[in-house]
């Protein structure tokens, strides 16, 4: 029997519109359930816009978008949060002045309707396994900007995502502490999160992505292997071509 592919997201002719500007236009596809899809696109081609409206932030003025069998647009970020979508920003969003094990708790215990002692237990293993269990009492405005971006991949966790979308998280961070992301992206990706990823380290997007979509002024312009959306010409001339050699 041929493998059955079970899209976890579908969007399907998406439309975001502000004043007469259309971030996305009728824009249709899916995440499969294992996917680590790269989300690329020029600034202002409508990538957050995307997250937004997936996660909840905006409601979309056309379309329809579904978590599995389940139809979601029009819900909360909150409620989306319970179903298991969880997201990153693209500037870092932290409880600045909650310590670090604090601000896992808050979503554990907001989303997660877990007790105190499990959410605990649960917060204390994800930042050993972040490498931030030194940090465990410290505010979270001392954390230097990469830690911070761990802290928020230690908050997704929380909410036993079963998809993650990240906005550029390796925005400013350490080479060394980049590639750890990388590995642990792989590792929950392996263990069954599905990944959307935007990012404009092409080393990143295409060292870590099984799928690459391009948007260019809010239309999918690309959707497929890496392979392919590197050599489409479409998408040199849009947004790769104008890249340097990174
Ligand atoms: P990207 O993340 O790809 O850089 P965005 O999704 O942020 O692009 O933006 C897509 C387009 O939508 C841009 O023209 C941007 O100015 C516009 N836009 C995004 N968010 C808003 C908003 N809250 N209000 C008005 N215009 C917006
Ligand atoms: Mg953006």
């Amino acid at each position: 029997m041929p493998a059955t592919v079970r899209p976890i997201l579908r969007l399907e002719d998406v439309s975001r519109f502000f004043g007469g500007i259309a971030a996305l236009s009728d824009v249709s596809f899916d995440v499969q359930t294992n996917d680590l899809l790269g989300l690329i696109g020029p600034n202002g081609s409508g990538k957050t816009t995307l997250l937004n409206v997936v996660s909840g932030y905006y409601r979309p003025n056309g379309g329809r978008i579904f978590l599995g069998d389940q139809r979601i647009d029009g819900k909360s970020p909150a409620a989306l949060a319970r179903l298991g979508i969880g997201r990153t920003f693209q500037i870092t969003k932290v409880f600045k002045r909650l310590s670090v094990l604090e601000n896992l708790l808050v979503p554990g215990l907001v989303s997660w309707r877990s007790g105190r002692h499990q959410a605990e237990t649960r917060a204390r293993a994800i930042l050993d396994d972040l490498k931030l269990t030194h940090l465990i009492d410290e505010r979270a405005d001392t954390l230097s900007g990469g830690q911070g971006k761990l802290l928020e991949f230690g908050r997704l966790m929380m909410l036993r995502p079963q998809i993650i979308l990240l906005d550029e998280p390796f925005g400013g961070v350490h080479p060394e502490l980049k590639s750890f992301m990388h590995e642990k992206l792989r590792e929950w990706n392996a263990a069954g999160v599905s990944i959307v990823l935007i990012s404009h380290d092409m080393a990143s997007i295409f060292g870590l992505c099984n799928r690459v979509a391009v948007l260019s002024d809010g239309h999918l312009l690309a959707d497929g292997s890496p392979e392919t959306v590197r050599e489409d010409p479409k998408v040199l001339e849009a947004y790769l071509g104008q890249q340097d050699a990174t």
